[in-house]
C-alpha cells in the first residue's frame, strides 16, 4: 500500500482555500500501481456475486469500470444532476457546503441485484451514503463499498450504513 500512498499528491488550498486536496492522477498514471490498486479494491468482493459495480460521478468511474472488469460485473454509473437521460431517480445530499444530487437511471438495475458502491475519496460519508440510498431505491441490494482514500478525520464513516462493509485502501 505505500506505493499506492506514495502515488497520491496533497495539494493545498484547491479547489477552495483551506481544503488540502488528494490528488489521485499520478497514481493513475503508473500501470503497476493502478493494477495493484484495483486488485485491492476487488478483494472483498470475489466470490460474493457481485453483479454490478456503482461508481460515483467522476473519479469513481475510473476505478468503478476497472473494478466491474475485474469482477466480471457490469458497471452502472451515478451521477450528477441532469447528465443522464430519462428515466431516473435522483437523491439530494448535504455537501460541506451546499447541496448535491446523485441519480441513477431508472432501468440500471435489476431488484435483488448485488451491487458495491464505489468512489474514489470518503469525506464527510454524504456522497457515499447517497449512492447506498440510490442503489435501494431501486430495489437492488448494496453488500457495502469501497473507497481508494479516507479521509478518517471528517468522520465519514459515521455515516455509512449501519452493519455493511465499507473498505478503504488508504485512511489519512
Ligand atoms: P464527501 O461527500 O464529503 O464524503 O466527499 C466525497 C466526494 O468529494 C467524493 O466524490 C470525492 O471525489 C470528493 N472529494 C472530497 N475530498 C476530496 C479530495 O481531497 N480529493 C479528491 N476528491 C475529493
Amino acid at each position: 500500500m505505500q506505493a499506492i500512498l506514495d502515488l497520491v499528491r496533497d495539494v493545498p488550498d484547491f479547489p477552495r482555500p483551506g481544503i488540502m486536496f488528494k490528488d489521485i492522477t499520478p497514481l493513475l498514471a503508473d500501470a503497476a500501481a493502478f493494477g495493484g490498486c484495483i486488485d485491492a479494491l476487488c478483494e472483498p468482493w470475489r466470490e460474493q456475486g457481485v453483479g454490478a459495480v456503482c461508481g460515483i460521478e467522476s473519479r469513481g468511474f475510473i476505478f468503478g469500470a476497472a473494478m466491474a472488469r475485474a469482477l466480471g460485473a457490469g458497471f452502472v454509473p451515478l451521477r450528477k444532476a441532469g447528465k443522464l437521460p430519462p428515466p431516473v431517480i435522483g437523491v439530494d445530499y448535504g455537501l460541506e457546503y451546499g447541496l448535491d444530487r446523485l441519480e441513477i437511471g431508472t432501468h440500471a438495475l435489476a431488484p435483488g441485484e448485488k451491487v458495491v458502491v464505489v468512489d474514489d475519496v470518503l469525506a464527510t460519508g454524504g456522497t457515499l451514503e447517497a449512492g447506498r440510498r440510490l442503489v435501494e431505491r431501486l430495489g437492488a441490494e448494496v453488500v457495502g463499498a469501497s473507497v481508494v482514500i479516507e479521509l478518517a478525520g471528517l468522520n465519514g464513516r459515521a455515516r455509512w450504513s449501519g452493519d455493511l462493509p465499507l473498505h478503504a485502501l488508504i485512511g489519512y
